[in-house]
């Protein structure tokens, strides 16, 4: 049980995350703080968090645990105003969709507290943003990623497993390389793709004609292009070279399948549906998840 949680950023997952412990009963007192005062009472209006800060370094004095969740590109800024006002035995975590700048960001940042630094990936979320969405069980039955690194101290990471442990998620450690390299290829080049075809479906003439008579397939292979703008833009750029290779694996692929149509080979081109046929239909999810709306960023 944790006395207090400091919370940078009162969004989707840092909401989730502190009303599921509250549910859990592993936190006394939420302390929270956003970069718009509005958002921040909003979550206390909404009872995610019980105090709302004005800062994010008063928002982290007096707690035993910290969770940024934050877009990425304001986790170096966000650790460099906490850094004085983390005690010596809190456990601080992120919940970044990549992890190797985050990692960057804190050993800028956080300096002589990176020790008490557990990077942290939830698996899970939406493409809806903001408070208002947030929710107690979004992380049951998710995997959650720990990319610990050297410096984390060991008991840090035995804690912060058992936290997302006690809120019903499956804990897994990798190292940051194996994560963005991983996450790359399964999360962020399907949005990369989903956002490029939208835009290329949408920029033509008879853009909107096609939308409005468009179904399932083309519902399940968009989804995920209503994701937030802030946040994707961060992911890809963080990771791009990452998601760049994704790329260009998936553009070879692509010409060999443009090929076969292009040369009417119906040999090459079905054998090509049936490989990815086959792959798709062995294909299980890491965890169950009751959340039709879940993003896996
Ligand atoms: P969100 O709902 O938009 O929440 C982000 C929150 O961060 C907002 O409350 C925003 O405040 C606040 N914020 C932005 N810049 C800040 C700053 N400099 N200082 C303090 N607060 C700041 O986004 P989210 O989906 O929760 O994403 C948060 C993190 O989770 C991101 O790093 C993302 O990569 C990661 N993540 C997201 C998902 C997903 O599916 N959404 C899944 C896994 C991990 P304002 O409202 O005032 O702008």
């Amino acid at each position: 049980m944790f006395e207090q949680l400091g919370l940078i950023g009162c969004g989707l997952i840092g909401g989730s995350f502190a009303l599921a412990l509250k549910r859990a009963k592993l936190v006394k007192r939420v302390v929270g703080y956003s970069k718009s005062p509005s958002t921040t009472e909003r979550a206390r209006q909404l009872g995610v968090i019980d105090v709302a800060a004005p800062s994010a370094l008063l928002a982290v004095s007096g707690a035993d645990i910290v969770l940024l969740a934050v877009p990425v590109a304001a986790s170096e800024a966000t650790f460099k105003a906490i850094r004085h006002g983390i005690g010596s035995d809190a456990l601080v975590m992120d919940v970044g969709s990549t992890k190797g700048d985050v990692i960057e960001a804190a050993r800028r940042g956080l300096q002589g507290q990176l020790g008490n630094f557990v990077p942290a990936h939830p698996i899970a979320g939406k493409e809806v943003s903001g408070i208002e969405h947030a929710e107690a069980s979004l992380f049951t039955g998710r995997h959650v990623v720990l990319t610990p690194i050297k410096s984390t101290l060991r008991s840090n990471v035995q804690r912060a497993s058992q936290v997302w442990g006690g809120i019903g998620a499956n804990v897994l450690t990798m190292t940051h390389e194996e994560h963005d390299s991983t996450f790359a290829a399964v999360s962020h080049l399907p949005h990369l793709l989903a956002f490029a075809y939208v835009n290329g479906l949408a920029g033509q003439p008879q853009g909107e004609r096609f939308l409005s008579l468009a179904g399932p397939g083309f519902r399940d292979f968009s989804r995920i292009a209503a994701s937030d703008p802030v946040m994707w833009r961060d992911v890809l750029l963080a990771n791009r070279e990452q998601v760049l290779a994704q790329s260009r694996a998936f553009r070879a692929a692509l010409l060999e399948m443009e090929n076969a149509m292009a040369e009417g080979e119906s040999q090459a081109l079905e054998q090509s549906i049936e490989r990815a046929r086959r792959v798709r239909a062995a294909w299980q999810p890491g965890a169950s998840s009751s959340h039709d709306s879940q993003q896996d960023a």
